[in-house]
């Protein structure tokens, strides 16, 4: 009888972890960060923005595709802290796989170069797919950034803007868009507006500023 009960307390114990199951989970998988990533950072910041930073407040969350076809590959591409032009290589704070395992490259804050004009106030989600621009994202991988989006709202209440790297000229009304090197941009279509209209309405109500086209 004590046995059964004691079993049940542990049941009842249990419970929230199992209820957690189908909860987000993220992997931590850091890619290269030594002293010469914070430096790096700290030159990109102070040549694109005039800043000296090495981590951010969170005021929006862009998302993107990574236009590979595996997480490995993507990871690889991010890993090194220097490009062969010796600045800052690209990154972003999470890599979401085609089944929708969430992986943090960097601390949540960390600056990432991931889109022009708006990485210091902005984490990035990159997703595995939109090989030759084919809008081919998952819907495991819309799960994931749903509740991804969900928790750094929760955990950043200064986040406001959620965004698709396409979106980069319409979010400049949000009046976060700095860049000090005139002429610096680049043409994204990632990660396409099927993709982006299908947050939006997964995410309705919870306060967070999208762009309709
Ligand atoms: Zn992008």
């Amino acid at each position: 009888m004590f046995r059964k009960i004691l079993l049940v307390l542990i049941g009842l114990l249990l419970l929230p972890g199992t209820m957690l199951a189908g909860e987000l989970q993220i992997i931590d998988k850091p890619i290269q960060w030594s002293a010469q990533r914070e430096q790096l950072i700290r030159e990109y910041a102070q040549t694109h923005y005039g800043m000296d930073m090495v981590y951010i407040v969170p005021q929006a969350i862009v998302v993107h595709w990574t236009a590979g076809n595996t997480w490995e590959s993507a990871y690889q591409h991010f890993y090194q802290e220097a490009r062969s032009d010796g600045t800052l290589n690209v990154a972003s704070q999470f890599l979401v796989s085609r089944d929708g395992t969430v992986f943090r490259l960097t601390p949540e804050t960390a600056l990432d170069r991931h889109i022009i004009g708006y990485n210091w106030c902005a984490i990035g989600i990159e997703n595995v797919g939109g090989v030759n621009g084919a809008e081919d994202l998952t819907a495991k991988q819309l799960e994931a950034n749903v509740k991804l989006i969900c928790y750094l709202q929760e955990k950043y209440p200064t986040i406001r803007y959620v965004f698709g790297h396409y979106q980069q000229d319409a979010a400049r009304s949000s009046g976060l868009y700095r860049e000090k090197v005139a002429g610096y941009r680049s043409e994204k279509i990632d990660p396409g507006r099927s993709f982006m209209a299908a947050l939006q309405a997964r995410l309705q109500g919870r306060e967070l500023v999208f762009y309709p086209e």
